[in-house]
C-alpha cells in the first residue's frame, strides 16, 4: 500500500487511485489546496500494484542525450500568435486528430479549474491550446488513454514531466500508437491559490475565457487576460500580477517540485518550452511573436515533429539550457513559502496581494539604487 511519509514525495499524478483494483484510493486536496492519495485500508487487498505504479520512487536511468534540439515556430501566424510560445503544439495535436486519433492535454473546466480530458476533433483541441499555470487534475485520463490505446487509436498526450511518468508507470506496457509531450515545468502553482485569485480578482464578474500567456505585450512581456461576456475583464503584464509573481519566484508550487525527479529525460517522446534567451545564438530566427525549445529523446519524436508544418533552427541542448535552467534544475522551497501559506490560511488571497505590495522601505530601497547608479553615471 502507498505511504510517502513526505509530502515532496507524491507528485500528484493519481497513477496509484486509477490502478488500485479495490478503488479504494481516493484523491483529495490537503490544505494547500494539492491532491495526494488518501487510501481506504480497510478494503485493501495488499496487491502492491500502487506502489509498482508510483513514478517518484524509481529511479530514472534514461539516459541524457538528446536525439535532437530545434528552436520552432508555427508557420500560421495566427497559431503562434494564439499559443504560448512557437505553437508547436496545436500542430502536432491538429496531426494527430487528422489521423484519426485522439489528444490529451489539460483545459479549463466550466469554473476554470484546471483538468485534464481528451479531444477527438479540431474544436476539442483548442480548449488545451496555451498555459495554464496552476496543477491540473488527471481525473480518470490514465484509464481512457489506456483503453484507447487497446483499441488500436493513435494517441497523443501532454502534460508536465510528472504526468508523463505517472501515465508511463501506469501503463507499464509500451504502446507503438502512444505519443508523449511534455512541457518544460518550472513547477505547478497550488489550485485553491488560482481559484482564490479569480475570485478576489473578478469579485462578482463571470469569465468566459483566460488567457494566461497573452501576446498582446509581445511574446516576452506576455499577458494574463481574462475576457467576460461582454469584453475584456482583466489585462496585466503577467510579471506584475501577484499570483504569477508568487508562482516565478516559486513560493506556491507543489512541494514535490522543489526536488523534481523528472527534469531532463523521463521518458516523453518530445519536450517543448519557450527558448528564452535564444536570440543571442540565432538572432535571425527567434523573435517577440515566440518561439518553442523542443527536445527529442524518441525515433518517434523526431518523426511527429518533422511531420508538422513548422520551421526548425536546428540548436544545442546547452542554449536552449542556459535560458531555461526548469530543464534540469530544482530551485529550493524559499524560506518564506510556510510563512506565506500560514498567512494564506488565516487571511486568504489578500495576504498574498499584501506579501507583494511595495513598502515604504523597499520603495526607498529602489530609489536609492536609481539615485547611486545616476550618481556613478
Ligand atoms: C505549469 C507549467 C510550467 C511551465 N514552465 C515552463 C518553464 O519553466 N520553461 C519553459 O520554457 N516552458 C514552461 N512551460 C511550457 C510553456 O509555457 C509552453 O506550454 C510550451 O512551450 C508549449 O507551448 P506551445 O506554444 O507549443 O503550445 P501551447 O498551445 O501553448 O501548449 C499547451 C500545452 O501545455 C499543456 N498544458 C497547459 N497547461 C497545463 C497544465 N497546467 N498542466 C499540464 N499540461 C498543461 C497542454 O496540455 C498543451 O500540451 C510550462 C508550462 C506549464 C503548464
Ligand atoms: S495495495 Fe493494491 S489494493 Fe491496496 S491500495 Fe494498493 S493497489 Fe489498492
Ligand atoms: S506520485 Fe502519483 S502514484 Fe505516487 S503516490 Fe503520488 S499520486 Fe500516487
Ligand atoms: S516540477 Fe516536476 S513535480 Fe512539479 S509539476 Fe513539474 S514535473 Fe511535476
Amino acid at each position: 500500500m502507498i505511504q510517502h511519509e513526505e509530502k515532496g514525495q507524491c507528485c500528484g499524478c493519481t497513477a496509484c487511485a486509477e490502478v488500485c483494483p479495490a478503488h479504494c484510493i481516493s484523491m483529495s486536496s490537503d490544505q494547500e489546496g494539492f491532491l495526494y492519495p488518501a487510501t481506504d485500508t480497510s478494503r485493501c487487498l495488499d496487491c502492491g500494484l500502487c506502489e509498482k505504479v508510483c513514478p517518484m520512487d524509481k529511479p530514472l536511468d534514461l539516459g541524457k542525450e538528446p536525439l535532437a534540439c530545434y528552436g520552432a515556430q508555427a508557420i500560421d501566424q495566427d497559431t503562434r500568435s494564439h499559443s504560448s510560445s512557437g505553437g508547436i503544439f496545436p500542430l502536432l495535436a491538429r496531426e494527430v486528430i487528422r489521423d484519426h486519433g485522439v489528444v490529451f492535454g489539460a483545459r479549463f473546466d466550466k469554473d476554470f479549474k484546471v483538468i485534464h480530458s481528451y479531444a477527438e476533433d479540431e474544436h476539442g483541441l483548442t480548449a488545451f491550446y496555451g498555459s495554464k499555470y496552476a496543477q491540473s487534475d488527471i481525473g480518470n485520463c490514465y484509464t481512457e488513454a489506456e483503453t484507447f490505446l487497446k483499441n488500436g487509436r493513435e494517441v497523443l498526450f501532454s502534460g508536465t514531466p510528472c504526468q508523463i511518468a505517472g501515465l508511463n508507470g501506469y501503463l507499464r506496457k509500451e504502446y507503438p500508437n502512444l505519443h508523449t509531450v511534455s512541457v518544460v515545468c518550472h513547477g505547478a502553482p497550488s489550485p485553491l491559490i488560482w481559484h482564490d485569485f479569480l475570485s478576489y480578482t473578478l469579485k462578482k464578474g463571470k469569465a468566459t475565457a483566460i488567457n494566461m500567456r497573452s501576446k498582446v505585450g509581445g511574446w516576452r512581456d506576455y499577458h494574463l487576460e481574462i475576457t467576460g461576456p461582454s469584453g475584456i475583464l482583466y489585462d496585466k503584464k503577467a510579471a506584475t500580477v501577484s499570483y504569477m509573481k508568487a508562482f516565478l519566484s516559486d513560493l506556491t508550487l507543489r512541494p514535490s517540485c522543489y526536488s523534481c525527479p523528472f527534469r531532463g529525460n523521463h521518458g516523453s517522446d518530445l519536450i517543448l518550452g519557450d527558448f528564452w534567451g535564444g536570440e543571442a545564438f540565432h538572432p535571425d530566427f527567434v523573435d517577440d511573436l515566440g518561439t518553442s525549445v523542443v527536445i527529442v529523446y524518441s525515433e518517434q519524436g523526431l518523426r511527429l515533429i518533422n511531420s508538422i508544418d513548422c520551421s526548425l533552427q536546428p540548436t544545442r541542448y546547452e542554449y536552449a539550457i542556459r535560458g531555461n535552467p526548469s530543464m534540469v534544475h530544482s530551485n529550493p522551497a524559499p524560506t518564506k513559502r510556510s510563512q506565506v501559506f500560514e498567512n494564506y490560511r488565516k487571511r486568504g488571497y489578500a495576504s498574498l496581494e499584501r506579501f507583494f505590495k511595495p513598502t515604504f522601505k523597499s520603495v526607498l530601497r529602489s530609489y536609492l539604487k536609481r539615485f547611486k547608479t545616476y550618481l556613478i553615471g
